[in-house]
């Protein structure tokens, strides 16, 4: 194929995120796709998306293509600690935000992207062809071959947990109230959303140690139905479970360098983080959004895979990066602890927040806008 600007090699959310951005700049974009390997399962997941996402999902005209029952915005959220009255709660009106999060179908997400960058233009989707660029974007993934070949090393940290995910039916309705149950050593979290039926929906991401979660994978609706119903004491009514249900192996790491002379790294291929605090994607679409600023502002002599300029994006990301990693690292180990001094603490800590208005302004708008 002709020479691009850029070759994006990962047409997962960012990837595909990442050549729609590019391509608004007037840049030619050849974006590689994965040829599937066996028919794709539908992800039953749901992705809990921050205000600065949304803004960029706006921008890319993303956000509007969703159907209206595939986005549902987060007004409250609940999060309770392993002892009685141990509980932090969060609002949108305190927070003086329109939403807290918004819960968005991953499924639909990656459906609307792919008919995006099919017709944009600039934007080439191709398989696994040789293309020449000045840039070559990896958004590959946790697992990146390309970042392996290239000799970057990223460690991981595997936590011993998978989290099991579906989709479930509540005989409540919902308003808009995510739930999160912090019990060492699970972390269980009711994402409030609108399919298969409106307000009465819910996003299921439970982390638990992986001998738990082959048992959760294995009992039946039924039984796996009256687990969740222990777990959660009946606090969003009665859940029936409505889809599959798929379970993902959870680590923590992070790339050691994220550019180099001619490529950089963005997503998951950069960055993995425990979904406990949903904030994976989050922090992927906040590279797009850094990188494609980056490349925006660039001089008009600088080529696009100068070391120089990929650095401006690697500075820019560092921080967030390290400081979600940090966050998301301490919480699990702060909650999944047996310790009775550690327990103690975090039940108090939890109370503690709660009385301090100030203090859970800050943790919120953190989750709102890194
Ligand atoms: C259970 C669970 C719940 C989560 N919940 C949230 C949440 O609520 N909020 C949130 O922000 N994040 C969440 N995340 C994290 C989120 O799923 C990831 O951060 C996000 O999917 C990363 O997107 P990505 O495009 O970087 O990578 P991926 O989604 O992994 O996409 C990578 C793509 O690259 C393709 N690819 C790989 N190699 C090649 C190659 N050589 N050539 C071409 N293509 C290639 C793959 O096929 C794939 O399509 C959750 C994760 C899990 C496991």
């Amino acid at each position: 194929m002709n020479a691009v600007d850029v070759c994006v090699r990962g047409a997962g959310p960012v990837g595909s995120c990442l050549a729609l951005a590019l391509s608004r700049q007037g840049l030619s974009v050849a974006l590689q796709r994965e040829a599937a390997r066996a028919p794709a399962r539908e992800d039953v997941r749901t992705y809990a998306l921050n205000a600065a996402s949304v803004q960029l999902l706006r921008e890319l005209k993303i956000w509007e293509a969703l159907p209206a029952d595939a986005r549902c915005a987060v007004y409250d959220m609940h999060v309770e600690g392993d002892a009685a009255g141990s509980a932090l709660d969060f609002s949108a009106w305190s927070q003086g935000v329109e939403a807290l999060a918004w819960i968005v179908d991953a499924a639909e997400l990656e459906r609307v992207l792919a008919a995006a960058v099919s017709f944009a233009p600039h934007v080439q989707v191709v398989g696994d062809v040789r293309v020449d660029a000045a840039l070559l974007a990896l958004a590959e993934g946790k697992a990146s071959a390309t970042r392996d070949k290239l000799g970057v090393a990223m460690p991981v940290q595997r936590y011993g947990q998978s989290a099991v995910a579906a989709r479930l039916l509540a005989d409540v309705a919902h308003a808009g109230v995510a739930r999160q149950w912090f019990r060492s050593p699970d972390v269980l979290a009711l994402l409030p959303f609108d399919r298969p039926q409106p307000t009465l929906s819910y996003g299921l991401v439970w982390s638990v140690p992986q001998a738990r979660a082959d048992e959760l994978m294995a009992l039946d609706a039924a039984a796996f139905e009256q687990a969740l119903a222990d777990a959660t004491g009946g606090a969003a009514g009665s859940l029936r479970l409505c889809s599959e249900r798929a379970a993902w192996p959870l680590s923590l790491a992070r790339a050691e360098r994220v550019c180099g002379p001619g490529w950089v790294l963005l997503g998951d291929a950069a960055h993995v983080v425990h979904p406990l605090a949903g904030q994976g994607l989050n922090l992927g679409l906040g590279d797009v959004k850094a990188l494609a600023q980056v490349v925006a502002a660039r001089e008009p002599w600088r080529s696009l895979g100068d070391e120089r300029l990929l650095q401006r994006y690697a500075r820019s990301r560092a921080l967030p990066t390290l400081a979600m990693g940090q966050l998301t690292d301490g919480l699990l180990h702060l909650f999944a602890s047996d310790l009775p001094a550690l327990r103690e603490l975090r039940n108090r800590g939890l109370s503690l927040v709660n009385g301090l208005p100030p203090l859970k302004r800050l943790l919120a708008s953190f989750a709102l806008e890194s």
